[in-house]
């Protein structure tokens, strides 16, 4: 039996779906305007060891958008004089592959905001038809004090609110805790055509509409990072059930706690802003991954100078214990292994285990005692996406995700020289190539990109 934290409530809960073969997850994605930071690299690892298990008893549809209008995107365009067409669109590939890299499994589904403006407008309207909302100088915004319900998931009071926040008070606000629902754009701007004139939607109306047309009125989960409690998720529950009712959209809410690094915030102006390309240049993924789930996903994780030196030796003792191990029955998954993510995602304790079965293992002569420890040993380990290559590959550093992102981007350069050159064989032969090593490529006018399968 599944157990999970449910914010909303402040409980653990056993889980029941709402349909009893299907579950449907909603996790906050990434706004595309720069590199993915450790920050951003939690949540997304965690819900994939949520979806992992969901998927032993329930088809699960995985939705995790991708925020392609925002002003950080359109103040990146300035900063740097690049497109917003070009900033997302890299930066979306960027975000696949060191998502790729960690082993996270790409979402059922990924919407992006910009192909959802749309159900954002109709979603709009009916604020404003039934009264939760107004229309004032371009802006429509959401009226909080129109919704009594506001502050159930976070707790916060409105008045607590308006004292401790960094609200925006502007003169097209009647209440300071009012949101934007959507806001006008200057000819510069990216805009879309509206019964409000020309703008773009707020972030927190992206996740409530595109949670709508992919999972429906109600769905099972809804996830993200602690920080986006309030106000993102506080916001999307009203929005949405402004427009459906109360006991509508999401049931059960999970955060994951905060990233530290040395005990302190992660932050910019701090200097200690880590990348997930950054960490990539120093360790394999497998090692950030299971650093990463070395901790409670309720707990903060404070990430420090040895934290993947510790994960490195941790994963070291495990691959030492399947030495020798060429078996290919991935079906034996440890019941403590299941148990403990069954547990509210009790990760570390599941790691735990693993290292029991890795003392087990050690302790048989090579024979098929040992070997049925060691399939289990990798089996459960693979089930969190961990011991993903042989012992012999490991110890070799041969064991990296597929080929590098410099090695993909040469292979690319010899393509386009080989079509140029009207050499459609070779150019065929290289995308088949690529292809059989998980690296899709998406040619448009711009060029091409890619991404690992
Ligand atoms: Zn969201």
């Amino acid at each position: 039996m599944l157990k999970l934290y449910n914010t909303l409530t402040r409980r653990l809960e056993p889980f029941t779906p709402l349909n009893p073969h299907k579950v449907g997850l909603y996790v906050c994605g990434p706004t595309v305007y720069d590199r993915a930071h450790l920050g951003n690299a939690r949540p997304y690892t965690v819900f994939d060891v949520l979806v992992r298990l969901l998927r032993t008893t329930h088809e699960v549809t995985y939705v995790r958008n991708i925020t392609d209008i925002d002003d950080k995107i359109i103040n990146a365009s300035l900063q740097t004089g690049e497109s917003i067409e070009t900033i997302t669109r890299k930066t979306t590939v960027f975000f696949h592959e060191d998502m790729a890299a960690l082993g996270n499994l790409p979402p059922t589904i990924e919407p992006k905001a910009t192909g959802h403006i749309n159900e954002m407008i109709e979603m709009i309207e009916l604020l404003l038809q039934r009264g939760f909302a107004y229309a004032q100088d371009g802006h429509v915004l959401f009226h909080v004090p129109s919704f009594p319900n506001y502050g159930t998931l976070s707790g916060c009071k409105c008045e607590e609110i308006i004292a401790g926040a960094r609200i925006e008070v502007a003169p097209y606000k009647k209440d300071p805790t009012d949101f934007v629902l959507w806001k006008p754009s200057t000819s510069e701007q990216p805009g879309w055509e509206s019964p409000w004139g020309r703008g773009r939607p707020g972030w927190h109306i992206e996740c409530s509409a595109m949670s709508f047309k992919h999972l429906g009125i109600n769905f099972d989960i809804h996830g993200g990072g602690q920080d986006l409690i309030f106000p993102h998720h506080e916001n999307e529950i009203a929005q949405s059930t402004a427009v459906y009712g109360i006991g509508t959209f999401a049931r059960y809410w999970m955060h994951n706690g905060i990233l530290l690094v040395n005990g302190e915030k992660m932050s910019k102006s701090l200097g200690n802003f880590i990348t997930i390309q950054d960490l990539l240049s120093q360790a394999r993924g497998e090692i950030i991954r299971f650093a990463l789930l070395s901790t409670h996903y309720r707990q903060p994780l404070d990430w420090t100078n040895d934290t993947l030196m510790q994960a490195k030796a941790s994963l070291n003792r495990l691959y030492t214990a399947l030495e020798g191990f060429v078996g290919e029955n991935l079906q034996q998954i440890d019941q403590d292994v299941l148990r403990a993510l069954q547990d509210d995602l009790n990760t570390p304790l599941a790691i735990a285990r693993l290292h029991e079965l890795a003392r087990e293992a050690n302790k048989k002569e090579k024979g098929q005692a040992k070997e049925e420890i060691q399939a289990r040993l990798k089996a459960s380990a693979a089930f969190l996406g961990l011991l993903q290559c042989s012992s012999e590959a490991w110890f070799k550093s041969d064991c990296t995700q597929g080929l590098s992102s410099e090695t993909i981007e040469e292979l690319i350069m010899q393509r386009r020289v080989a079509r140029e050159a009207k050499d459609f064989k070779k150019a065929d032969q290289i995308r088949l190539n690529l292809e059989e090593k998980g690296i899709l490529l998406l040619d448009s006018a711009e060029g091409t990109s890619w991404r690992r399968k």
